[in-house]
This record gives structure tokens, sequence and C-alpha cells, in this order.
């Protein structure tokens, strides 16, 4: 063909870094090699079994059909339920909830629905390694505020100020943070959230991780602080994080009715219902809330083991630095030292120590590896091993 088989779209999207490290290292597996991997971004637990015995049940009831756009009306009112208990609806609307094949179309419906040409979305780095590519599938620009680990991971109010414009449209929040695990307490939050609101600015947070916090942490939904915020916030969350549903596809977006009404058509026209049978699972992880947060209790006994492991030991690495996490399955330390850069640190440590981690370039923070710790204490251990050694022998 003359002028080529691609859009402009596809020939400029960049295929998602996270999932091709962990490609790469189940590929190296595959071939017999003895890999640590610290690339998933995926719990290593399986589905809860009564959210699993719900959707086999769906299964034989013959659930098997088409549901509506924006998903089961069951779900969708257990859903407004839990949100208006967070204070993110102030009445429970489930109009307002919209279902999704997965967080991740969420967003990126969310960023569709409200941003276009010429609009302009800020982005704090280190960020989700598909919002920047989102945002400009949507055919809009972004803008990104790099906060490094000497704040924590977190942008001020000042750093956002700074780079909005007469097309700033929209600010993205991820807390608690893929990849730094950082978390906005509410006051950072509350201040960010009234500088959307005096320079009449969306926000989109995305609170996949809304239920893995450590050290007694409290994770805040912004669209909870006024209703003014309610009208300018929109909510993405999802099942994968949270109930270790990553491969179920079920996504979650709460927003004023405008946009929550705009995200439904858009779905019904690109993708028309989550999974049905799914959703069945979803509603009993809703319905027996007790039983749902009992097993993410079980989850996060070994989620903060592994952490506190992993942080005392890329710590006690000559030359590495690494802030504790605060929520999510990350930590993020900084690499800056050794002279080499993300992609050739990460690059050489697969190649010759076999572990695979992602480089901080992935998420627009050069100097930093990002490493899951949702994976077995026998990988950490011997991946603290080989990342000592390697970094012992760059010098
Ligand atoms: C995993 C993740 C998502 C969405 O995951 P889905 O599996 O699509 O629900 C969204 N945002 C962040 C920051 C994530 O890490």
């Amino acid at each position: 063909m003359k002028n080529g088989h691609l859009s402009s779209w596809a020939k400029n999207v960049a295929p998602s870094p996270t999932l091709a490290v962990d490609a790469k290292a189940k590929a190296l597996k595959a071939a017999g090699e003895d890999v640590c991997g610290f690339g998933a971004g995926e719990p290593d637990f399986d589905t809860p079994s009564f959210i699993k015995e719900a959707c086999g049940q769906a299964l034989t009831d013959g659930k098997t059909k088409y549901a509506p756009a924006a998903g089961i009306p069951a779900l969708r009112d257990a859903l407004a339920k839990k949100y208006l208990e967070k204070g993110v609806l102030n009445e429970k609307n489930p109009s307002q909830v919209v279902l999704s094949p997965g967080g991740k179309y969420s967003c990126y419906m969310a960023i569709l629905a409200t941003c276009g040409h010429g609009d302009e979305v800020i982005i704090p780095a280190p960020y989700w390694v598909s919002y920047p590519e989102m945002v400009k599938l949507a055919g809009a620009k972004p803008r990104i505020v790099f906060a490094g680990d000497n704040q924590g991971f977190k942008v001020t109010p000042a750093q956002i100020e700074e780079v909005i414009t007469p097309a700033s449209r929209m600010i993205i929040l991820n807390s608690p943070s893929n990849p730094t695990g950082s978390l906005y307490s509410r006051k950072e939050m509350e201040a960010i959230v009234e500088l959307a609101c005096s320079h009449d600015l969306l926000i989109m947070s995305d609170e996949i991780y809304e239920y893995l916090l450590y050290d007694n942490a409290e994770h805040f939904s912004p669209a909870s602080f006024s209703a003014e915020a309610a009208d300018r916030v929109i909510t993405v969350s999802g099942f994968s994080k949270t109930f270790s549903m990553t491969g179920w596809r079920l996504g979650t977006l709460v927003a004023n009715p405008e946009i929550s009404k705009a995200v439904a058509d858009l779905q019904s026209q690109t993708t028309s219902n989550a999974t049905t049978f799914a959703q069945f699972g979803a509603l009993a992880a809703m319905e027996n809330w007790d039983l749902s947060m009992k097993a993410v209790q079980g989850m996060l006994l070994h989620f903060d083991r592994r952490r506190l492991k992993l942080l005392q030991g890329l710590n006690a690495i000559a030359g590495m630095s690494c802030q504790r996490s605060e929520g999510a399955f990350y930590l993020f330390p900084n690499i800056s030292s050794y002279g080499l850069s993300s992609e050739e640190f990460s690059a050489r440590l697969l190649e010759k120590e076999k572990v695979a981690v992602v480089s901080g370039h992935a998420f627009g923070a050069e100097g930093y590896i990002r490493l899951s710790y949702a994976t077995s204490d026998e990988v950490i251990e011997s991946g603290l091993t080989r990342i000592q050694r390697f970094c012992t022998n760059l010098d």
C-alpha cells in the first residue's frame, strides 16, 4: 500500500513496557532460565474462591448473554452503595456508576469522554505507563510534572500551577501510586482539588489500589471532599488489584451524570458490556464485603512482609536508595548513582543476573527502577542477592 497500512494513532502508540518486561521474563523462564521476576503488575494470589464460585454459578445459571453496556443493575447498585459510604456519591445513584472491561479501559473512557484536540492533561510523574498514551489517543496533549524521591514522589500544587495554561483540561491522580507506592495525604489531596476548582479543571482519580495500604495508612477519594469536587472528579477503580482478579477484566468509573452517560454511550459503541458472568463474581465480592475484606487482609499480610524485606534489602545495597511505599505493591529505588541509564541498568540486570525489573524510563522517571513485590519470598531473597552482586560488580 502506497500510504502504509497504519493510522497515525497506531503508528504513534507505544506498547505497554510493563507487559513487555513480564512477557520477556516469562519467555526466559519457559526456556528453562532461572528468572527472578519483579516485573509483574498483578497480585500473585488466586481470586478468593467464593468469588470464583459465584461466577461458576452464574455460568451454570445461563448468565451468558449480553448485559447492559454500563453493567448489570445489581452490581451498579452495590457499587453505588460503596461510593455513597465513601462520600464519592452524595446520593445512591447507580446510573453514575459504569462497569467496563478493566480499570484500564475505564481510565481511557474517562479521558476520551472529556478530553480532545487542543486540550492538555497534567500527568504527575512517575506515572502509570498508560496515561500519556491514552491522552494522545484522545487527541489531547500530556503535560508532565515530575516529583522525585526527594519529595516523596508527590507533586505540589505549585508545580501543577506552573504548567496550567488556558488549554489545561484535566489532572490525573493515582494514589496509592503505580510505580512508587506513594500515597497523598488528605491535606495534600485537598490542595490539589482546590487548585482544580479554581482553574476549572477536571480530575481523573485512579484509585485501583485503594484497599492495598500499609502502616495504617488511609486512602482519600478527592470526589468526597465537596459537592464541587464530586462534580469535577472522575473516580476510576476496579476489581483487578484488590481481589486478585486481573484476568477477569472488570473496571469501575463514577462521575457526574453527564460524564457517566457519555462514558456508557462510548462503551456501548466500542465494547458493549464487561463479561456478564464475571460481573456476577464481582457482585459476590461486593455483597459479601466482610469476607472480601478478610481475603484482602490475608493478601496484605504477605505483601507487607515482602515489602519490608525488599525495602530493607535494597537499602542495604551500596549506592541504592529506596523510599518506603505506603500502598500498592511496588518499590521504586533510585539507581542513579551507578552511572547507567535506567534502561541499561534493567537490561543488563536481566542479561547478567536474570532479574526482571521495569526501567523507570517507562514511568517518566529516569534514574529509577520499579520492582513489584507481588512475588514469593524466595524470589525476593534470591533477587536481592543477585541485585547486590550486580551492583557490586558495576564499580
Ligand atoms: C493495574 C492498574 C490499572 C487497571 O488495571 P485493570 O486490570 O485494567 O483493571 C489502572 N491503573 C493502575 C495505576 C494500575 O496499576
